[in-house]
């Protein structure tokens, strides 16, 4: 697929893959050999019917290709551009043990951006440009008749489980802490690998079809779940409140100034605009030799999006190595193109002060892999007497996410994990009656996929309850 070029894009926010054209997707299309028993689908979290839809791809029957994609997996665009498919779908295409797998995802993103840009022309009409829509939250079709669901949260656990409610006939009101819905789709992950204008557009979809949106509204703090259930009126709750509390080292100077969390930064950048400052009212870091503690794909996100910024130098700093990045390797392969720098097997152990509160460089110590530890990684263990330093004026942790504990400690009797996580059964069911939950706030952070497929399975089980059926 066509890219801007490394050299340019890392000083643009602008999308890096420029998209199929049509001939290209065709084409791509074609090579599926149509299995009788296709892995990718069953490589795919929810199923999605790949060889049906690139069957109708190749009949240039583009629209129909997004549909086949739709009926189980309710943001294409989103899923082509984000969805791990290498290790999924991709991974399972019979064509890879010889040669390249079929790009599914690649084809997925060309059929919903060719189907939301409304082409009509299939040999010439550019479909780089995402129209821009206006977000606009039409007033709630609710009537008293209607069973009200609320969703607590707007990423795409709970985007998917309100889409597929509000299909179901359901009065469905989302909740959202945010002034924007989206979830790490619209504060977490950059423009330059999701287009905000896509993921507006996916959420003015569903309030058309009827779902209202509520932003600005802390779950816990302007109405508790018990609330809800009770003099609001809701016959069912899910909860999708992802994993969005930091994780910190824990290590000395970690308080001093400079030194942000990955989620801070990119929040700032992505739902702030801050990489429009001062145009916009949000400042952020530009530092001139900027650290970023991790190697999964909020470390990529955060060094790409400094890069961007126009800091000097980037380096990735990763205590394990090349080999356990748990990022997608098309991320590591586009950060370091763009001049991101990596040290591998560094562990830091201090931020050092400047003797002004100000973070000067980072203490860290060599590392070298042991044996395996529980998740199946070598252990990286501390090479005696390595400790350097490293000049820095700006680090940013991007070393995990915890459950953000102020929804659960606002609801008595839900049960948690050790972690802090909800438990739910199988069908997303939690231990509070007509409370469901799904998504990173019950598995951890995890990906966009496995949310919605949350979504989906926690909105069919709602039905079931309440229809009795
Ligand atoms: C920077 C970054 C990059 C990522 N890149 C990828 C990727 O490339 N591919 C991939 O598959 N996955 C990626 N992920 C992971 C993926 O985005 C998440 O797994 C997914 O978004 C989880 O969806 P969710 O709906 O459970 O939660 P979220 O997307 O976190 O949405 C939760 C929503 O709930 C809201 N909320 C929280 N508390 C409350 C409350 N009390 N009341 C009301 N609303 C509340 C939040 O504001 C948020 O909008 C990335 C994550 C991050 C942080």
């Amino acid at each position: 697929m066509p890219e801007q070029p490394a050299a340019v894009r890392a000083k643009n926010f602008l999308e890096v893959p420029l998209g199929y054209s049509p001939d290209d997707a065709v084409a791509e299309a074609s090579r599926c050999i149509q299995c009788k028993k296709p892995g990718c689908v069953e490589g795919c979290p929810v199923n999605v019917k790949i060889p049906e839809f690139l069957k109708l791809l190749r009949e240039r029957n583009f629209a129909a290709a997004e549909q086949k994609i739709k009926e189980t997996s309710s943001l294409p665009a989103v899923c082509g551009r984000v969805c791990p498919q290498e290790t999924q779908c991709e991974a399972r295409c019979i064509l890879g043990k010889k040669s390249e797998p079929v790009a599914v995802g690649r084809c997925e993103r060309f059929v919903a951006d060719f189907v939301r840009n409304g082409c009509e022309n299939t040999e010439t009409q550019s479909i780089l440009e995402t129209k821009k829509t206006e977000l606009k939250y039409p007033p709630c079709l609710h009537t008293a008749a209607v069973k009200k669901v609320a969703v607590i949260g707007a990423g795409p656990a709970g985007l998917t489980a309100a889409g597929d409610l509000a299909s179901l006939g359901y009065g469905v009101t989302v909740f959202e802490a945010f002034h924007k819905p989206g979830g790490v789709l619209m504060y977490g992950i950059p423009e330059f690998r999701l287009p905000k204008a896509i993921v507006e557009y996916e959420v003015n979809k569903l309030a058309e079809r009827g779902v209202k949106i509520e932003l600005n509204q802390v779950i816990g703090k302007t109405f508790t779940i018990d609330e809800l259930l009770g003099e609001e009126n809701f016959a069912a709750v899910f909860i999708s409140v992802g994993a969005g509390l930091p994780m910190f080292l824990n290590i000395p100077g970690e308080d001093l100034g400079g030194v942000y969390a990955a989620n801070e930064f990119l929040t700032r950048s992505n739902l702030m605009k801050a990489y429009q400052f001062p145009e916009t009212d949000t400042p952020i870091a530009r530092g001139k030799n900027v650290c970023v503690i991790g190697g999964g794909n909020v470390a990529m996100d955060a060094a790409r999006t400094a890069l961007r910024l126009g800091s000097g130098t980037v380096k990735i700093i990763y205590r394990r190595s090349r080999e356990e990045l748990p990022a997608r390797s098309e991320e590591v392969h586009h950060a370091e193109e763009e001049g991101v720098r990596f040290l591998f097997l560094t562990n830091p152990s201090a931020y050092l002060d400047d003797g002004h509160g100000r973070v000067r460089a980072l203490l860290c110590d060599k590392m070298q892999l042991g044996e395996p530890d529980e998740s199946g990684r070598r252990r990286p263990v501390m090479v005696q007497d390595s400790a350097f330093e490293l000049e820095t004026d700006c680090v940013i942790v991007a070393a995990g996410a915890l459950a953000n504990p102020l929804l659960p400690q606002s609801t008595p009797g839900l049960e948690l994990t050790k972690r802090g996580y909800i438990v739910t059964d199988e069908h997303g069911r939690t231990s509070r009656a007509n409370v469901w939950a799904g998504g990173d706030i019950v598995t951890g952070s995890a990906t966009v996929i496995l949310a919605m497929g949350a979504g989906k399975m926690a909105a069919n089980d709602i039905h079931g309850v309440l229809s009795g059926k």
